[in-house]
């Protein structure tokens, strides 16, 4: 089992060229929270625009003009004028933690940090876990709904009665892999998120042209 989901990331990683880590804990609550539901490509270009116009820092975020974020906003999908006031609120709970909030993290304790994290909005468990593994204050498994959706189809996790339950299923074996390594857990974080998109789409999977079709339980057992 392990030995399997070692080859599939393998082929992952060759598939999926790894992406450089941004490592801000408050540039990635900022990179969830720009847009609602848009593709990534556009998502990147209105966080860019969001750091040129108004900085990725705290205080400017908290006292940015309303025009220059709804500027943007409006450009990131619906309720621009909720994400207006969500975006200027995680500005005003990073001043509250002291303003650096990589600094906050790195000093509280595991559990303060994560409930900390999970204080800003769009931040739950999952996004917590990726917060932490990226910006290096804890080395553990985090993966968002395209790669736990990969690692159950693949047969490395168990689907369970709820998405909590996949999550855990599919961070427990990425855990299984061996001491922990913060670069092949972003990796593993990339490459199974990439995959989910790409390949193993939510509604209608490409089985056909997936390179991990032989291996795959979710062909084997749904005749996809
Ligand atoms: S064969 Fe299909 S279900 Fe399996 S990993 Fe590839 S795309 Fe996903």
């Amino acid at each position: 089992m392990v030995q399997a989901l070692a080859k599939s990331l393998r082929e992952l990683a060759r598939l999926y060229p790894p992406v450089p880590p941004t490592t801000d804990p408050l540039a990635l609550i900022i990179w969830e929270n720009v847009g609602y539901l848009i593709p990534d490509d556009r998502r990147q270009n209105l966080f860019e625009e969001l750091a040129q116009r108004v900085g990725l820092d705290a205080a400017p975020l908290a006292d940015a003009p309303h025009d220059i974020l709804f500027d943007i906003a409006r450009r990131g999908g619906m309720r621009p004028a909720d994400r207006v006031e969500r975006l200027r609120h995680i500005g005003r709970l990073a001043l509250e933690a002291g303003g650096d909030l990589a600094s906050a993290l790195r000093i509280a304790s595991p559990t303060k940090a994560r409930t900390l994290l999970k204080r800003f909005p769009g931040i739950g468990d999952p996004g917590a876990d990726k917060i932490l593994l990226f910006s290096g204050v804890e080395t553990r498994p985090a993966l968002d709904s395209n790669g736990v959706r990969a690692m159950v189809r693949l047969g490395h996790a168990t689907e369970g009665a709820s998405y909590a339950q996949a999550y855990r299923s599919a961070v427990s074996a990425l855990r299984d892999l061996g001491p922990p390594d913060r670069e092949r857990l972003i990796e593993a974080f990339h490459v199974l998120r990439a995959h989910g998109q790409v390949s193993c789409k939510r509604s209608a999977p490409l089985c056909l042209s997936c390179s991990l079709d032989a291996a795959c339980a979710h062909t084997a057992t749904k005749g996809l």
